[in-house]
């Protein structure tokens, strides 16, 4: 673990390369690590090895080089850290707060349909507790949390943290790694908002640090949906320097960046551009 008064870190999952949404997340975590003068790590979020798509932690990597947004110490995956995480499932196991469930998604809904309640699109699927008190689940079963936090029971309720597939979920993932690495600090996009709650929550099952969080704007298509890889945004290109600042000017005006240097010079290199992109960030946030 490094040792460090401010270490954040970016965590993309490697199902698609990065798009101008995932560098505008990428450089505004990495300016306000940097402008804290701290350290920056990188971690592939590849528990959900079918999701994911071989090669692109590869061209992740490349377009992050490319761009000069270097990160510390070495790359970790996900998927080589699930002892990790079942030493914190068992810990939470061991001290009731996490229990055995083999309910299937037909069965959670039906279970609502029977009270007259009817599942929305896109609407999460809040579990009704039905194993929550019974002694008598066997594998294969998934194991949720115990939620006992009023307004998060209402909002998601007792949350999986590992599937009965075996995988591991995001949500439990993303606090033990955070927790483990010593992270301080999260930005992220603000798609991801609705998990904060959730994950902190977790943190204090764990008896872990809480940590400080920073959503950031999404970058939005013409119709005012979310870039994303399943709607195919583009990737972006850094095979020549011009790309590279093309691309780094875009992130920085949805970042609020405003320094006129940033956008009318066009011979900067990539370190260049940051180091300047560092000082306007620092203007914009020691005010
Ligand atoms: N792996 C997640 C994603 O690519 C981000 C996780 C996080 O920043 O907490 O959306």
């Amino acid at each position: 673990m490094l040792n460090c008064n401010y270490l954040g870190r970016f965590a993309p999952s490697p199902t698609g390369a990065l798009h101008a949404g995932s560098l505008a997340t990428a450089l505004g975590s990495w300016l306000h690590a940097r402008a804290h003068d701290g350290k920056w790590l990188l971690r592939i979020e590849d528990i959900d090895l079918p999701r994911c798509i071989p090669g692109v932690d590869k061209i992740i990597t490349q377009q992050l080089s490319a761009c000069g947004l270097s990160w510390d110490g070495e790359i970790e995956y996900q998927s080589k850290r699930s002892h990790f995480y079942q030493t914190a499932l068992n810990q939470l196991i061991e001290s009731y707060k996490a229990y055995a469930c083999r309910c299937t998604r037909k069965q959670i809904e039906d279970t609502w349909l029977a009270k007259g309640i009817k599942k929305q699109r896109h609407q999460e699927l809040i579990y009704p507790g039905s194993c929550r008190d019974r002694k008598d689940v066997v594998p294969p079963c998934a194991w949720r949390l115990r939620v006992e936090d009023e307004t998060l029971k209402e909002s998601v309720g007792d949350f999986v943290l590992k599937r009965a597939d075996g995988v591991f979920t995001y949500q439990l993932a993303v606090v033990v790694d955070d927790a483990l690495q010593g992270i301080t600090h999260v930005v992220r996009g603000a798609d991801l908002l609705d998990n904060t709650p959730r994950q902190i929550y977790l943190q204090k099952c764990l008896a872990y640090p809480t940590l400080q969080y920073l959503h950031l704007p999404l970058v939005l298509d013409d119709n005012q949906e979310k870039l994303s890889k399943q709607t195919l945004a583009f990737a972006i290109q850094t095979n020549s320097s011009e790309n590279v600042l093309k691309a780094l000017r875009g992130a920085g005006l949805h970042l609020g960046l405003t320094n006129s240097a940033l956008f009318i010079q066009n011979d900067l290199s990539a370190s260049q551009w940051l180091e300047r992109a560092t000082q306007n960030y620092k203007e914009m946030i020691f005010v």
